[in-house]
């Protein structure tokens, strides 16, 4: 149980995070802000510099049993908070906008509870994974070799999510978010005085090709096996002037679908589409692949686990709302283990994840960290 006094100083705790916001790999001072708070734990193990700026707390019974690990995340976004609350961000055009400083408040209140009330068998890893935001942190925390010594039998993790009443649950077995990749195209041709563009190489038309193309290679719609969206988020096409023709443009568009294997595809159709308009126009091009996560798809055994463990502390739940077509790395820890993300309503009328004006709603603090324990105990005890 959590008491009164453990709420305030966790809220407390949660707010000074908030102010201090780091953006994806850059999370050092909020880790070396964790690992003191994870000292006032009864912790067997920290590991720290997990793929990155990932910290991990063990906490082991000793005896025989599963590995439970209770994932958050350390990382803020490159957004300017707007807020009158006197714990608003003090880094300038950085902001906590996705609660992960809420999140990472629940794994210490769950390290709170653990500590008071030791398992009684097997383990529990507290993980703070780095760089959620731009796909990369799972990844390169589950490919650290440390992480091997910490490798769990079972994975949870609980995202807050505004627009969901206030402390219900939506999870369900099977794709909770997409896979979702984003490619830049560069197309380059050659320069040329404005008044005889044809010395030149311009890839404006190509450009004016790909654009509808590209939007036509997914469209969207239900969010099925076959669901394929692609969204042109950025184009830029030469310099903002009046006397020259061209030579250079570059195209961003996100690639979306509801697994991992089909990501491949879409993302091949996309170069080959650039390839020929590109071909076509007499233009090079060349790609790079940036923010890559793959499908989250929750574990039938471990869905279980978690709706029972929810029913037992009536925490209110069902299956509304999912999947969704928004990305999370989450999946990465449900390859090699029983995984489940649970998505913990805010409250219907609340700023939405990533505005400026969100802000993480303290009281889901115990809500999250009760669930969790719930499940550690129902699987360790
Ligand atoms: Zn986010
Ligand atoms: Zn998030």
């Amino acid at each position: 149980m959590l008491s009164n006094s453990d709420l305030v100083e966790l809220t407390a705790f949660r707010r000074n995070l908030h102010r201090y916001p780091e953006i994806s790999g850059e999370e050092e001072q909020t880790a070396k802000t964790i690992v003191k708070a994870l000292d006032k734990l009864k912790l067997t193990k920290v590991l720290t510099g997990l793929g990155g700026h990932g910290v991990a707390a063990v906490f082991d019974s000793g005896a025989d049993g599963p590995t439970v690990l209770f994932r958050a995340e350390l990382d803020a976004l490159p957004i300017q908070e707007l807020s009158d609350n006197d714990w608003v961000s003090q880094m300038d055009g950085k902001g906590h906008l996705c609660g992960h400083d809420g999140h990472m408040t629940m794994l210490l209140a769950l390290g709170r509870m653990l500590s008071r009330e030791p398992i009684a068998k097997g383990r529990v890893v507290l993980m703070f994974q780095p760089a959620e935001e731009d796909g990369s942190g799972a990844r390169a925390v589950v490919a650290d070799p440390a992480f091997q010594e910490i490798k769990p039998d079972w994975a949870f993790a609980i995202h807050n999510e505004p627009g969901r009443p206030f402390g219900y649950v939506s999870t369900r077995t099977g794709l909770i978010n997409c896979a979702s990749q984003g490619l830049q195209i560069r197309l380059t041709g050659k320069t040329a005085h404005a008044a005889s563009p044809e010395d030149g190489v311009s890839p404006t038309l190509a450009v004016s090709k790909l654009i509808p193309a590209l939007s036509a290679l997914g469209t969207g719609g239900t969010l099925d096996d076959g669901f394929r969206l692609v969204t042109v988020t950025h184009v830029n096409v030469g310099e903002p002037t009046f006397g020259i023709a061209p030579a250079d443009a570059v195209i961003y568009a996100t690639l979306r679908t509801a697994h991992d294997g089909p990501m491949s595809v879409i993302h091949d159709d996309a170069c080959n589409l650039a390839k020929t308009i590109a071909d076509e126009f007499g233009l090079k091009v060349e790609f790079e692949t940036f923010d890559d996560f793959a499908a989250s798809i929750n574990d039938e055994e471990a869905t279980n686990v978690a709706v029972s463990a929810m029913n037992a502390i009536g925490v209110p739940n069902g299956n509304e709302g999912l999947p969704m077509r928004a990305s999370e790395d989450f999946g990465v820890f449900g390859w090699d283990a029983k995984a489940a993300m649970l998505c913990l309503g805010s409250g219907e009328n609340y700023a939405a994840l990533h505005n400026p004006d969100y802000d993480f709603h303290d009281d889901l603090i115990p809500v999250g960290a009760s669930i969790f324990e719930r499940i550690a105990r129902d699987l360790l005890g």
